[in-house]
């Protein structure tokens, strides 16, 4: 199976009408620049706010603000049910228990959160329920070629740090998963396998069933990263069986600064934590400290409040849409952008032909630097992402140094997708 793609939802897709009405909650699509009425086909960087996210951030400072937590006076209390009641709502949403997520600052603090925790493990901190999360030379670090650096990196220096090789599953001449290699690179040796859920790149969608299954015949532990998924389809951790998830508020109508790693609760509560500190732990003496349950072990310090009040606004714009319907009408817009892309003379569409796209579309256009592709289509009022997309190894096998890339989200319209196509179709014109 390709994971809850919007075709297994058999969702009605939002319609013009219905994404014209969503549009009104999002000032800053108002924007002109220049003379230009913005078209922002740049979600997959970041999304842009609905003004319940912007209103619920300013109420909490204006009626809750306090330290969560801590204190016994009305405003912390206050603060605390909303912290927690957001934990809930964002949860509930990918499908995990109130206990599985543990707040960070994004996705990328998320798989270093992670990615410590085994470090932390080798060390022999975390005592014999942190034996999972026990790495060292001869165990194996399983990863992808489609990968975002975020999912990359830190596995890299995890790898470094304990003496654990890290392998991956490459990916064919055209950007898809060999998944008939899986087998091979998944083994007996492999203790995490961590992969991307929707390629940032391409929005291609990868098949988290087979790999799941495969990680589980060995004992490996699975890391998905769900920063392209989560926004875009319905995700639900029990049903897609991952052991862990990443993903960040900022790309889902959230704030930025907010960003969780959901965990099963028994793995969370096994795992040594990374950030060490105040309202993390029940005793303290000045030789040692015992550390709470999951999630607060690994909440350090003073936490992002309004970020999740925010982002809890944010799944309850989501739910509210409902994101099968959105899963759809994004994957309309994406076989609009690809098939009008590919009439175009002199365009590449990169990636797996034949298969479904989350709202994007990345491409090369012979003969012009993807940074002056991105300035002409600036001049048009078009907003795109334009350089690597922090996924070196994908673009290196697929041929490219840099490429351009269109990402959609629920409140882009079919005009939008038409604006971008009719600019990429006079750039080579302009620079020829
Ligand atoms: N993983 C994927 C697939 C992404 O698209 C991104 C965002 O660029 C990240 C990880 C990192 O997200 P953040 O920068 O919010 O931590």
């Amino acid at each position: 199976s390709a994971g809850p793609g919007a075709g297994q939802q058999h969702a009605e897709a939002l319609d013009a009408a219905e994404v014209s009405r969503l549009r009104a909650d999002f000032p800053i699509l108002e924007t002109q620049v220049g003379d230009q009425p913005l078209v922002y086909l740049d979600s997959g960087a970041t999304s842009q706010n609905p003004r319940c996210v912007m209103e619920a951030e300013q109420q909490y400072y204006e009626q809750f603000n306090a330290a969560v937590h801590r204190g016994a006076h009305t405003l912390a209390v206050e603060a605390t049910d909303h912290f927690e009641a957001a934990r809930a709502a964002v949860a509930r949403f990918i499908g995990a228990g109130d206990d599985e997520v543990v707040w960070t600052s994004n996705a990328t603090e998320a798989l270093n959160l992670l990615a410590y925790a085994f470090s932390n493990a080798s060390a022999g901190r975390g005592g014999s329920a942190a034996e999972r999360f026990r790495l060292g030379p001869g165990d194996e670090i399983v990863v992808t070629e489609l990968e975002h650096h975020a999912n990359l990196i830190p596995w890299q220096e995890l790898a470094f740090r304990t003496g654990a090789a890290l392998k991956y599953i490459p990916v064919d001449a055209a950007g898809a998963l060999r998944m008939d290699l899986a087998p091979e690179v998944i083994g007996p040796r492999t203790r995490v396998v961590a992969f991307t859920h929707v390629s940032n790149m391409l929005g291609t969608i990868t098949d988290v069933a087979a790999l799941v299954a495969l990680a589980r015949e060995v004992g490996a532990l699975t890391v998905l990263d769900g920063c392209q998924s989560v926004p875009h389809l319905p995700v639900d951790v029990k049903r897609l069986d991952v052991d862990f998830m990443a993903f960040s508020g900022h790309k889902m109508l959230g704030p930025t600064g907010i960003g969780a790693l959901y965990g099963r609760r028994e793995l969370l509560n096994a795992m040594p934590p990374f950030l060490t500190g105040g309202s993390m732990i029940t005793t303290v003496t000045m030789e040692r400290a015992e550390f709470l349950e999951a999630p607060n072990r690994f909440e350090a310090g003073t936490q992002r409040i309004s970020q999740a009040v925010g982002l809890a606004a944010a799944v309850g714009y989501l739910d509210e849409v409902g994101m099968g319907r959105v899963a759809a009408w994004e994957e309309r817009l994406g076989a609009r952008m690809a098939d009008g892309l590919a009439q175009l003379p002199g365009i590449r569409l990169l990636g797996p032909d034949g298969v479904a796209r989350i709202g994007t579309a990345t491409f090369d256009v012979e003969g012009v630097h993807p940074h002056d592709v991105g300035q002409f289509l600036d001049a048009r009022g078009v907003a795109v992402r334009v350089g690597h997309h922090c996924a070196q190894p994908l673009h290196r096998a697929l041929g490219v140094t840099a490429s351009t890339r269109a990402s959609t989200y629920l409140y882009n319209t079919e005009q939008d997708v038409d604006a971008m196509l009719n600019a990429v179709a006079d750039v080579r014109g302009f620079f020829g």
